[in-house]
């Protein structure tokens, strides 16, 4: 692997490697070195100073040290030829040698982890969209769409179109293996999804998704979000995640040829765990304010903890395929969103279902046939559905509740997960919005 990946910088002209990894909350932190050090880098590792990273702020534990994973390595698109750059994910490593408690990609190795012993492998599909908005003239951004398409339309604009399959080549051309790529639902709303994979790559592949498509658009003078609510009134962005669980000669252990929704035990004891656990959930998967505007009637968003084969508005979807399809049997977990850590988020997903499996967590019947929009709260009672948190500041009084999932993520992350999303959520509470301003100005 070693020489394979200096060969290659080596024939790509590459002049700088980028070592990344993420904060808490999702965001990529870069040290880059010159092509030259990469030697160093692989046999010792960078050294780095991580007291002013989100969430690592503890000055005593300042010094660490990044390790690259190799396998990751892929040349970033939009670097011009002559300063040719190359990145490489990385894990964190304390002095003494033991991995940093607050890496949000160790948090995943270990979840992940907690299988190997069974031989099994947690596999993901995400489904990411955004929206590709234009820039005003003023400073302000204003969420302005840069077409005018609808779901899956082909030619409403061509630009759009144009733009969306750069995206895809250059994601391509990073390692990612894309399945498909539409218009949405919104205007300005495009989805791309790439093919499943283990929840690690899976993880990797959202982070490298999200960065490159926003270096891209601003390179065409647009801006890509992947903020899940940009605008009123229209569908929000989602991050659909399809999951499965494969036994180690690759069978899909969700899989059962006998049952009515080809489900076998094990599947529906993970989709048991993940509603039991789903209100807590909803603090990582869907962790910014702004996540609770996407989680409203109407949008195709999940409000309820509940699953169905078909209903779009069910927490977690089992996708009809052709009977017999193993490969294809997975529980579809919808309402997470683009704006949470993939790997934060895929962690504590795997650890809720995990823990339906282990705890044998009964799982309700599904509500294909009910309209659960028109149902009274007292008929919700009656089925035992209860509704996801309406807000973020719900969300984590619920994830304090939660001793499996904040064991998932350790008391380090945990404790500066809630320092940061608390912050974030009081700030909000005390702002005055445009909104109360029009609404109340004149009439209180
Ligand atoms: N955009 C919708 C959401 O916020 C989903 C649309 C779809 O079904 O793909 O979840
Ligand atoms: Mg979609």
């Amino acid at each position: 692997m070693e020489k394979e990946i200096k060969q290659r910088a080596k024939e790509d002209n590459v002049k700088f490697i980028c070592l990344q990894f993420t904060d808490i909350t999702g965001a990529v932190k870069s040290v880059d070195i010159p092509t030259g050090r990469l030697q160093v880098a692989i046999e010792d590792g960078i050294w780095f100073d991580g007291s002013s990273v989100e969430g690592f702020a503890r000055i005593q534990e300042s010094d660490m040290r990044l390790i690259p994973d190799l396998e990751t390595y892929a040349l970033l698109p939009w670097s011009r030829p002559e300063r040719r750059r190359a990145r490489v994910f990385c894990d964190i490593y304390l002095p003494d040698g033991t991995p940093f408690p607050g890496d949000p990609r160790g948090v995943l190795k270990r979840a992940v982890e907690q299988l190997a012993n069974r031989h099994w492998s947690y596999n993901i599909g995400p489904e990411p969209e955004f929206f590709l908005l234009r820039k005003n003239d003023s400073d302000t951004i204003h969420p302005v769409p840069h077409d005018v398409g609808g779901y899956f339309d082909f030619s409403a604009s061509d630009e759009a179109q144009r733009v969306r399959t750069e995206l895809m080549l250059a994601l391509a051309g990073m390692g990612l293996e894309i399945e498909m790529g539409h218009h949405e639902v919104s205007r300005g709303q495009h989805e791309i999804d790439f093919r499943y994979t283990d929840a690690l790559r899976a993880a990797d592949n959202v982070v490298t998704l999200k960065y490159t498509i926003k270096a891209l658009a601003a390179q065409q003078g647009l801006i890509a979000t992947f903020m899940p609510k940009p605008i009123y009134g229209i569908n929000g962005s989602g991050m659909h995640t399809h999951q499965s669980i494969f036994d180690r000669e690759g069978r899909n252990i969700f899989f059962d040829p006998e049952d009515e929704y080809y489900l076998s035990p094990i599947a529906y004891g993970f989709i048991a765990g993940q509603m039991a656990h789903a209100r807590a959930l909803a603090a990582v998967v869907a962790p910014t304010v702004n996540s609770y505007k996407r989680i409203v009637p109407g949008h195709e968003a999940p409000i309820y903890v509940c699953w169905a084969q078909s209903n779009r508005s069910a927490m977690i979807r089992i996708p009809s395929h052709s009977p017999g399809r193993e490969a294809s049997t997975r529980a579809e977990l919808r309402f997470p969103d683009p704006s949470c850590n993939p790997y934060l988020a895929f962690a504590v997903m795997l650890s809720a279902g995990l823990d339906g499996i282990e705890q044998e967590i009964p799982c309700p019947p599904p509500v294909n046939d009910l309209n659960i929009y028109e149902m009274s709260k007292s008929e919700l009672a009656e089925h035992g559905i209860t509704q996801l948190p309406g807000s973020l500041g719900e969300a984590l009084d619920e994830l304090d509740r939660d001793p499996i999932l904040k064991q998932t993520l350790g008391p380090y992350i945990y404790e500066a997960f809630v320092r940061a999303k608390r912050s974030e959520w009081d700030e909000y509470c005390t702002r005055v919005m445009d909104w109360e301003v029009a609404y109340y100005l004149e009439t209180a």
